[in-house]
């Protein structure tokens, strides 16, 4: 290794990849029923690094008392929160950048509001401008890659697919406003109410079907979906229709996680994100029934029914 190389290896371990950026509310705006955007400010944004895609970052929220207790710099910083003795546990929750301004301080987080039983979507439902925060986030003074995105097709897929409830709305919503190029893409968007349609951004060739929930269940309107688009493809032979055998996954004891770390191919690649219940069964459809292959598909729980993201 060049002295060069070895100096950016010990700059990586001493310049942490995500750090927390103390912010405070400059705006919000509801968007629809269920969802309200809400802009964060503060001078630490400008070390923010504007990755793009579905970067995910971890909200702490504040105490009943309003606040937050200091977790330090470093590396390390959840270890110490883990440590803390609970009534000084501030809640945290993953959430998705839905744009970042570093230049202007600037975020954006686009919040799902369901309820008043989780400290999240409680504090959104009520946030005014001034209420603080703190974002554990990707450090643009890092000098390697910050992680936290699983957004990565093969260069030669022939098709995207996007699929997911609306806990992934931003997330999907940044990938697909910002895909170049010709590949075409389908996001199936399952939202609550069928005013949650957003107007989003996209290029020809990017087809985005919103499914208004209603009274359903979660998944009954995008499991279908998916099997349509996925039908469609295989008359088309961007997927085998050939089964693949698959392990199971319990929901409730394990996280649905699995993100093929460099995919190859040149058919479908598929990103499927939402109730981990739900992705589970989606899950199963692609790769064990319909065939596709699993190092070609993302699959992600990013919540489950009945159970707060702290248990
Ligand atoms: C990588 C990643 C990115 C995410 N990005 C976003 C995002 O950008 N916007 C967003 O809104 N969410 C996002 N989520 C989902 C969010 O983290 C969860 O919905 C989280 O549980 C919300 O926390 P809470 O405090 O509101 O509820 P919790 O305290 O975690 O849960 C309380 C109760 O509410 C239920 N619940 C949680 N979320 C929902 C929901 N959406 N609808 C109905 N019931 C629910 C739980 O099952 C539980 O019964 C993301 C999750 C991951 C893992």
């Amino acid at each position: 290794m060049t002295a060069g190389g070895e100096q950016t290896l010990e700059r990586a371990a001493e310049v942490p990849a995500y750090r927390g950026h103390q912010v405070a509310v400059l705006r919000t705006e509801r968007l629809s029923p269920s969802f309200v955007r809400v802009t964060f400010g503060g001078e630490d944004l400008a070390g923010f690094a504007d990755n793009g895609f579905d970067q995910r970052i971890k909200v702490i929220l504040p105490l009943p008392d309003g606040s937050i207790t200091p977790l330090g710099e470093g590396a390390d910083w959840y270890q110490r929160w883990r440590a803390l003795p609970d009534e000084l546990r501030n809640p945290i929750r993953t959430y998705t950048v839905r744009a970042v301004r570093p230049e202007q301080r600037e975020l954006d987080v686009d919040f799902v509001l369901h309820g008043e039983t989780g400290p999240a979507s409680r504090w959104a439902a009520h946030a005014s401008p001034g209420d603080r925060v703190v974002v554990v986030g990707p450090n643009a003074a890092h000098p390697g890659p910050t992680g936290g995105q699983e957004w990565a097709p093969p260069a030669g897929a022939s098709h995207l697919l996007l699929a997911g409830d609306e806990t992934a709305v931003p997330a999907i919503a940044a990938i697909v406003e910002s895909l170049s190029g010709s590949v075409r893409a389908t996001a199936l968007l399952e939202i609550p109410k069928a005013a949650d349609a957003l107007r989003l951004d996209v290029r020809p060739g990017v087809k985005v079907t919103w499914l208004p929930r209603g009274g359903a269940r979660h998944g009954d309107l995008l499991i279908p979906a998916v099997r349509e688009t996925l039908g469609a493809l295989t008359a088309e032979r961007a997927v085998t229709g050939a089964a693949n055998p698959l392990e199971d996954v319990d929901v409730d004891a394990e996280i649905l996680w699995e993100v093929p770390e460099a995919p190859k191919g040149d058919g479908l690649y598929a990103w499927l994100a939402g109730e981990a219940g739900m992705v589970k069964l989606l899950r199963r459809h692609l790769v064990q029934e319909t065939g596709v292959d699993r190092s070609s598909v993302a699959f992600m729980g990013y919540w489950r029914l009945g159970r707060s993201e702290s248990t």
